[in-house]
Formats: structure tokens, sequence, C-alpha cells
């Protein structure tokens, strides 16, 4: 069965049987005279629907970039996909396992080395001293690699940078 049908069969067992749940209630309630309605709301259900997502399949509630893009200022961030261009902002570095930090209108100084982010990061007033006020720039940098541009960019054609989408809350 594939992922998605096996979510609805998911699914439609909760409904089914928060929806049992409710005439059980119903029926033990009814003497007390209860106003059983207000607890059985179709918010009720997916909030329920909601909570047998998150146990079971929590990778439902987040998105990851495809492509992933990295981009200047004037991109707006977000999840990119290859009808929405936005610059991702949940970098993670493979290599370093740091998550890169991104600085608007900036660009890193000519000096920077390995080694100034390896003893600097993530420490942002310490990084401030290499960066660099450029318009439309935005610089980024994981514990070993830095990178700056101005224009939308495929990670996937920036071998040298061993980043990765981090994920995205939905
Ligand atoms: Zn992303
Ligand atoms: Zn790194």
């Amino acid at each position: 069965m594939d992922p998605e049908n096996e979510l609805d069969e998911l699914l439609d067992e909760v409904e089914r049987k928060f929806c049992r749940d409710v005439s059980i209630t119903d029926t033990s309630d009814t003497g007390k005279g209860h106003p059983l309605q207000t607890y059985y709301t179709v918010e009720n259900v997916l909030q329920q629907k909601r909570k047998v997502l998150v146990w079971f399949h929590p990778d439902l509630l987040v998105s990851r970039c495809c492509p992933v893009f990295i981009g200047g200022s004037s991109y707006p961030v977000g999840i990119g996909t290859s009808t929405s261009e936005r610059s991702c902002d949940q970098l993670r570095c493979l290599s370093c396992d740091f998550r890169v930090l991104m600085f608007d209108h900036n660009e890193w100084d000519t000096s920077c080395d390995y080694l100034f982010f390896r003893n600097h990061m993530p420490d942002h007033q310490k990084l401030q001293t290499k960066l660099k006020k450029r318009r439309g720039f935005r610089a980024y940098a994981c514990q070993c690699s830095w990178f700056c541009c101005s224009e939308l960019m495929d990670l996937s054609g920036l071998t040298q940078l061993k980043w990765i989408c981090g994920r995205h809350l939905n």
C-alpha cells in the first residue's frame, strides 16, 4: 500500500473510532442531560486527526526544499520548490553539523578563512567583525564553509557547500 493510502486509512480509522466514542458517550450521558454536541465539533475531529499525524507521521508536518535555493536579500526565504523560488532559511551543514546562519545585505570580508569560522561560529557578534554591508547580498556561513550571493542559486550546483535543507515546519 502506498503511504498516501495508508494515511487515508489511518485517518478514516481515527474518524470511525472517534465517532464511535461519540455515540458511546452520547448514550451514557444522555441521562444527565448534557449538551454533547459542543464537544464533538468538526474541529474536534480535525484536532484528533492532527494528533494522530504527529504521533505516527511526523514527516507529514514538515517539508524540505526541492530544489534547495540560496539567494540574495531580495529573495524571500521559505520552502523552495520548482514553482516557488524561495531561499532556504533552514540550512544545515552535513560536514560540521552546524546550522547555517544568514546575514541580509552583507558579504564576507575577503580575509575570512577556515579558522575564523571554526573559532567564532555561531557567535553573531564575533562574526559581525568580518561582515561588510552590501545591498542585495546575503552572507551565509556554517562552521566550515561560507558563501554569499545576490542572485538565486540552486544549491546542487554549488558542490563545495555540503549544505542541505534541514526541514521546515508546515
Ligand atoms: Zn529549506
Ligand atoms: Zn559546515
